[in-house]
């Protein structure tokens, strides 16, 4: 288990005080100016070094995504984007950086941009989050006033301005390029690519897009040394992590611990286990509502990280929002209400995602009630698959996934559901 003093989240159940003076307190914004006055090479390379993957949901290497920017300007600006639309059901972890260890993220802008020669940062933050703006603004405000942002921004040399932008609500806006055209005052609709956003991003000019909690374990990781960081998980997987489990278990929780933890000793210490007991655990979905669920008994050993969930067990570790699901779980009706949900987000741009998320919930709602054949299971796995990898955004996919992990896992429960209903006994009540 992570020990206390490994953790670079000190304050994520807010129980200290959350305001500059607490965050000092705490070792954040110690020595800031002089990790900025390494250099841009120094930090790009001590954060590859650091083995640190996109805490977003795709774990692309953040410091070779950061190399991607242009090492001079040819003239354009460029931007750090932070996107914190943190929207996916299931996930809650950045919001817990955002409204009690604020900080952490504000000094990891200031670094992360620099090392991106961005005198701009945009924090995109998702529309339900008042509390949390209201907290971030007010650390920002705290910062300012404090010269830790604006020229000369902790004494480092380099002038840097920090905005938070608050959406309204649409979970598109949390795909990159669909930020960056809300961000610009348009609809949220997703950009084809390439250009990829290093080359034209917000305005057309370079910019990189990161997650809260990737850029929040930057100052950390860069105090403390990336052996110290890549110390934790296995290789290619390394770092602490904040997993954010819900659902069937004791205490549903948000906690950092080291990457590659097993998915037993992450529910047993910090969830007190799964409601019902073990023998009770029907289903997990381990990285938020887009990766395929896996059944429980296969969940039981897991390793909680990118490499063993994707190419063990044909998942994902996503943003590590683990949704437990206990044998009570009517497991059909909780994928079609996913399907429902990326039905409704979808922004209707591609025709398979727009056609194909309403076919697909439709179908669902019919199997969640026992009414279709059997052979509509294998239509309904067609249609999945036409929609997997033909959209311009992963929404598509996020809405595929569900169902394929459904059906791969659970088909006999929705078999079982088809032939009673045709033998005339209750079916499910749809909600
Ligand atoms: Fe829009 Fe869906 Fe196409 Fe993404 S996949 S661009 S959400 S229609």
């Amino acid at each position: 288990m992570l020990q206390d003093k490994d953790r670079i989240f000190t304050n994520l159940y807010g129980m200290h005080d959350r305001t500059l003076a607490g965050a000092k307190q705490r070792g954040h914004w110690d020595g800031t100016a002089g990790i900025i006055k390494n250099g841009r090479e120094w930090i790009i390379e001590q954060m590859k070094a650091s083995g640190l993957r996109g805490r977003g949901g795709a774990g692309f290497p953040t410091g070779l995504k950061w190399s991607f920017m242009p090492k001079e300007s040819d003239g354009r600006p460029a931007y750090l984007v932070i996107n914190a639309d943190e929207s996916e059901p299931g996930t809650c972890k950045d919001r817990e950086i955002m409204r009690h260890d604020p900080h952490t993220l504000i000094e990891g802008a200031l670094i992360a941009s620099f090392a991106m020669n961005a005198n701009t940062c945009y924090i995109y933050l998702r529309g339900e989050y008042i509390r949390e703006r209201e907290a971030l603004q007010a650390a920002i405000d705290e910062c300012y006033d404090a010269g830790l942002l604006g020229k000369n921004a902790a004494k480092s040399g380099w002038d840097f301005d920090l905005f938070l932008h608050h959406g309204a609500g649409a979970y598109i806006c949390g795909e990159e390029t669909a930020l960056l055209e809300s961000l610009e005052g348009k609809k949220g609709m997703p950009r084809m690519k390439p250009p990829f956003p290093a080359g034209a991003g917000l305005y057309g000019c370079p910019t990189t897009v990161n997650n809260v909690e990737s850029i929040a374990v930057v100052p950390t990781i860069l105090r403390r040394g990336p052996e110290w960081f890549a110390g934790f998980g296995r290789p290619n997987n390394s770092g602490t992590k904040l997993f954010g489990i819900s659902g069937h278990v004791n205490n549903p929780c948000v906690v950092e611990e080291a990457m590659s933890i097993s998915f037993e000793e992450l529910i047993d210490k910090h969830c007190g286990g799964i409601r019902g007991g073990w023998d009770n655990l029907k289903a997990v979905i381990p990285g938020g509502s887009s990766v395929p669920c896996v059944r429980g008994e296969n969940m039981r050993d897991a390793i909680m990280d990118f490499d063993y969930l994707r190419g063990e067990l044909g998942s994902g570790l996503g943003t590590a929002a683990v949704i437990v699901m206990d044998k009570q779980t009517d497991i059909i009706k909780a994928i079609w209400r996913l399907a429902k949900f990326y039905k409704h987000e979808s922004c209707g741009q591609c025709t398979p995602c727009r056609e194909g998320t309403g076919w697909m919930m439709r179908v669902m709602d019919r199997l969640m009630r026992g009414e279709a054949e059997v052979e509509e299971i294998d239509m309904l796995w067609d249609v999945t698959k036409q929609v997997e990898g033909h959209t311009i955004c992963a929404l598509g996919d996020a809405a595929a996934w569900p169902i394929q992990g459904l059906i791969r896992n659970f088909r006999d429960e929705i078999e079982d559901r088809i032939r009673v209903n045709k033998q005339g006994k209750a079916s499910i009540a749809a909600e």
